[in-house]
């Protein structure tokens, strides 16, 4: 089988695989799937996107704290847990870290803006890229990156430009969920934007708009498996290998070949984690 698709973000160290892991690793060996973003939420979590990493030659492990997860977090355990970018090789990206104003009763949102904040100092000083978790903050995001310094001339002299010719800030906006005409403008900015399963969805007409508004340069594709699967699998537990599906309606969207719109974002994603094809 020839291997063609990255998940360019997937939580397959969740426990909702633990069950038939082998089952699960055999499936994705055994399909298009060339290389699995694993991503972590928590400092346990990273951990163990750290052992998949080691485990699995598919693997890179993303290492970072969510927003609702920050709670109780101190600055030595942060830094104990962002390190592992350093001194891991499969250790790619800082993620996913963000904001995430859905729930009344989870972190305060002062809470979540300083350690978002803090993860993307660390990320900036260290070059390393950045995988965005933003649910209803678009404003505070966008604003955060920018005070961060996500979007400086320093950041974009960092990494090699785009395909496009423009920056490349080597920032994610993972499950975008804005409109198109934000999705235009952090790509001016110099960010990469990711679409999962609600592309597929009936009703998505706002991640279709985003899909049309970007330059298939600038996407990646995902599942956050297990969370979100695609149609025709919606409803059930969502797994990596279910990508395939999202490529699928990207390239029904772009009007190219289901195998262009996956050889691309293949192409993208590698080169946005800085990992060798
Ligand atoms: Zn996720």
């Amino acid at each position: 089988m020839e291997k063609i698709l990255f998940d360019s973000h997937a939580h397959i160290s969740d426990e909702a695989f633990e069950d038939e892991k082998d089952a699960f690793i055999e499936e994705i060996r055994a399909s298009q799937l060339k290389y699995c973003m694993d991503i972590g939420s928590s400092v346990k979590t990273s951990m163990d996107c750290i052992e998949s990493a080691r485990k699995y030659d598919f693997c890179y492990a993303a290492v970072g704290v969510h927003p609702s997860e920050v709670e109780g977090l101190t600055e030595s355990v942060l830094d104990g847990c962002l390190e592992s970018y350093i001194t891991e090789p499969k250790v790619v990206a800082v993620g996913e870290i963000g904001l995430d104003y859905h729930y009344d009763d989870g972190p305060s949102r002062e809470e979540q803006i300083y350690w978002f904040e803090r993860q993307i100092k660390w990320a900036v000083d260290h070059d390393a890229p950045i995988a965005i978790h933003s649910r209803e903050a678009d404003e505070d995001t966008m604003a955060c990156l920018k005070r961060c310094g996500a979007f400086s001339k320093k950041r974009a002299a960092a990494f090699p430009k785009k395909p496009s010719g423009g920056d490349d800030c080597r920032v994610l906006l993972h499950c975008f969920s804005g409109s198109a005409e934000l999705a235009r403008q952090y790509v001016k900015l110099g960010a990469t934007i990711s679409l999962a399963g609600p592309v597929t969805f009936k009703n998505a007409r706002k991640a279709v708009e985003v899909a049309e508004a970007v330059d298939m340069d600038d996407l990646l594709i995902e599942t956050d498996s297990p969370y979100m699967a695609p149609v025709p699998m919606r409803g059930k537990v969502n797994k990596p290998v279910y990508v395939e599906y999202v490529a699928r309606k990207i390239a029904e969207i772009k009007g190219i070949s289901y195998e262009e719109a996956a050889r691309k974002s293949l192409a993208n994603a590698c080169r946005f984690y800085g990992i060798e094809d």
